[in-house]
């Protein structure tokens, strides 16, 4: 058995205020906890979605009713809050600003707004960006002018981590992530997952791109899993709406390369642990670890999953390496398969916890 600390996954979606059906507090947090994650950063684009002291309220007081793990929550940048989301910095875990196309109507459009967040939030708190092609090269600009740190979400192409490359080369203070399923998925594997199921913002990309995230693992900080469930019903309909379930696929994915020789251990550990733990400045965790059989073989099954969306793009998948037994802050929070913690044992970790 092989005892890792608590995962931290800085980039999840649990749906809620306003789309619990999809996923709440309960069914997100225990989806990670079975993943192996003890701590998540929950994304403001709900419904409402959070970007003021009121719809933070309706996303904090469900965490702190339904949160089995520990949680972070971002605030979200938009056009009207840009010269007053600072006075909120100290009571969330960072923000986040979307610069592309994605899930919601969180949509910063304007330079003149994306400046002004850049100049107005707090350079000791966390700024996270969803920013692609054209836009994440004005991200790193403003990080270059500004003189301080921001993260790039979920990283797909090549052009973009040899950019973000370069400008580390440089000197810019910027860090970023990237999903499992932009590790192991392409869009040739749409015909596989199907359309509107394959949908997910940034879309899957090239081999080539693929590959390049690969070749570029030391620029990589984070692994984070986009975790974004939405409903088959949903996913099968009209108009598929854009996002993965990945909390409870993610450390088989990543334990399978292990397995495979493709990453190490610690390589492993750095992304999911001791960088985001140093890079949006979270707490330790104390007495808190999870235990995995690096050899345990299986197959991923939608059915067997605890996330309330019902599907995943990598159904059927053999994996080598699964979470046994997770324990958060000295209690006993999951083994094989059995959640032990109730709704409400997550902890919000922001510095002043609401
Ligand atoms: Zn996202």
């Amino acid at each position: 058995m092989l005892r890792l600390p608590g995962l931290i996954d800085p980039h999840v979606h649990l749906r809620e205020p306003g789309a619990t059906h999809k996923e709440d507090f309960d069914s997100g947090t225990t989806a990670a906890l079975v993943g192996g994650f003890t701590m998540v950063m929950v994304m403001p684009n709900t419904q409402p979605p959070l970007v003021d002291s009121p719809s933070l309220a309706l996303a904090y007081d469900a965490a702190k009713a339904k949160a089995r793990c520990d949680y972070g929550i971002y605030l979200g940048a938009s056009t009207d809050n840009a010269s007053t989301a600072a006075v909120l910095a100290p009571k969330v875990s960072g923000l986040k600003m979307y610069l592309d196309q994605t899930y919601g109507p969180l949509h910063l459009d304007g330079l003149d707004a994306i400046q002004t967040h850049f100049a107005n939030w707090p350079f000791d708190r966390p700024l996270v960006a969803h920013a692609e092609g054209k836009s994440l090269a004005t991200v790193l600009l403003l990080a270059a002018q500004n003189a301080r740190p921001v993260h790039i979400c979920h990283v797909s192409r090549k052009e973009e981590i040899i950019l973000i490359r370069k400008a580390k080369e440089k000197g810019v203070p910027v860090t970023c992530e990237v999903t499992p399923h932009h590790l192991f998925l392409t869009e040739d594997d749409l015909p596989r997952i199907g359309a509107g199921r394959g949908e997910v913002r940034p879309p899957l990309a090239s081999t080539a791109d693929r590959e390049a995230l690969w070749a570029n693992l030391e620029v990589i900080d984070c692994f984070a899993t986009d975790h974004a469930p939405h409903t088959l019903a949903e996913n099968d309909g009209q108009t598929p709406p854009p996002g993965f379930p990945g909390l409870e696929t993610a450390l088989g994915l990543l334990l399978t390369a292990v397995h495979q020789g493709r990453l190490t251990i610690d390589e492993l550990v750095s992304r999911m642990y001791t960088n985001p733990q140093r890079i949006f400045g979270l707490p330790k965790q104390d007495e808190t670890m999870i235990e995995v059989d690096p050899d345990a073989a299986w197959e991923v099954h939608s059915n067997e999953l605890h996330t309330r969306c019902g599907w995943t793009p990598f159904e059927g998948i053999q994996l080598r390496g699964r979470v046994r037994r997770v324990t958060l802050r000295g209690e006993l929070a999951y083994e094989d398969g059995e959640i032990h913690v109730p709704p409400g044992f997550g902890v919000n970790v922001a510095p002043i916890a609401q």
